[in-house]
C-alpha cells in the first residue's frame, strides 16, 4: 500500500495519476508541430515535441484526488508527519 498525505489539504490516501488533461498538451504540440511537418517536409522539426513529451514523461507525477494538489507525501515521512499535524482535527 502507498499511503500518502496530502500537504494542502489532508487528504489521506492513494495519488491519483495526472495523464488525461497533462497529456492534451502533448497531443495538441503533435498535431500542430506535425501538420507544419506535413506542409514544410521539414522532418527535424519533429524533436520539438519529442523533446516536450519526454521531458513529460520524466517530470510526470501524482497529485491529490481532493484539491489537485501536486504535493502528496509519504505518511512516514517527516513531511507528512507535518501535514497530518497540521489538517488532521
Ligand atoms: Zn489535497
Amino acid at each position: 500500500m502507498k499511503m500518502k498525505v496530502c500537504s494542502s489539504c489532508g487528504y489521506m490516501g492513494e495519488p491519483v495519476k495526472q495523464c488525461f488533461e497533462s497529456f492534451l498538451v502533448d497531443l495538441f504540440i503533435w498535431l500542430i508541430v506535425g501538420s507544419v511537418t506535413l506542409m514544410s517536409g521539414l522532418l527535424p522539426l519533429l524533436v520539438i515535441p519529442a523533446a516536450w513529451t519526454l521531458y513529460h514523461i520524466v517530470r510526470f507525477k501524482t497529485k491529490c484526488p481532493e484539491c489537485g494538489n501536486l504535493d502528496m507525501v509519504s505518511l512516514n515521512s517527516a513531511k507528512g508527519k507535518d501535514a497530518m499535524a497540521h489538517t488532521h482535527h
